[in-house]
């Protein structure tokens, strides 16, 4: 609410603090209009304050025609998606917050995994709770376990049998592995274990 009196001055709420102001020597009218802080620190800390997390979670997701929502913001280094939640405090995991925007918050000691393997993917569907046996499960299958490396071969999700076929018939006609895992978006030496057949498609 603003208040005129009798000189022109009017008092205003800080909306970061609640402190009454009012107009400066220095504000001109349309300053005046636009002030919503007492201060400075006030204005800054309003402004440092990330937007809702809800909305800034938006931005980053891409719906594939896979069906996973794969996360276009920073990952980690095992591929999962990074939210920013705020100055000085650490990132929060992507696919942990669409879990919690699903389904409300993640109870004390849950782990939420990816039922598609692709740690990338913040689709809620795509994710589930589990303990920390079900965690270390899961780990064991993808080869995960103690390891901070980047995924390798054996890491990787595995491909349906048309891709393995795919990989197949490419490397009959003579095309190099880079080139086959390149435009299928797998390393070349997991390309070689499905040309091989030392890797079983799912
Ligand atoms: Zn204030
Ligand atoms: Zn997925």
């Amino acid at each position: 609410m603003n208040c005129f009196n009798a000189v022109g001055r009017v008092g205003k709420e800080c909306v970061e603090c609640g402190t009454r102001f009012s107009k400066r020597p220095r504000d001109d009218e349309k300053t005046w209009a636009l002030r919503r802080f007492c201060s400075q620190p006030c204005a800054n800390r309003a402004n440092a304050k990330p937007a809702p997390i809800s909305e800034r979670f938006w931005k980053y997701v891409n719906k594939a025609e896979s069906g996973c929502w794969e996360w276009r913001g920073t990952k980690d280094r095992l591929g999962y998606g990074r939210l920013s939640a705020g100055r000085g405090k650490s990132p929060l995991k992507a696919h942990r917050v669409s879990f919690e925007m699903a389904n409300g918050s993640i109870p004390a000691g849950l782990f939420i995994l990816h039922k598609c393997d692709n740690p990338s993917c913040v689709n809620p569907d795509h994710l589930e709770a589990g303990d920390q046996k079900k965690n270390i499960a899961d780990m064991i299958r993808r080869g995960r376990r103690g390891s901070n490396r980047r995924l390798g071969p054996q890491q990787q999700p595995a491909l349906t049998h048309e891709q393995a076929e795919t990989i197949k018939r490419r490397r009959a006609a003579g095309e190099a592995y880079t080139s086959i895992g390149l435009s299928m978006g797998i390393s070349p030496s997991t390309a070689r274990l499905y040309a091989l057949n030392k890797r079983s498609p799912k």
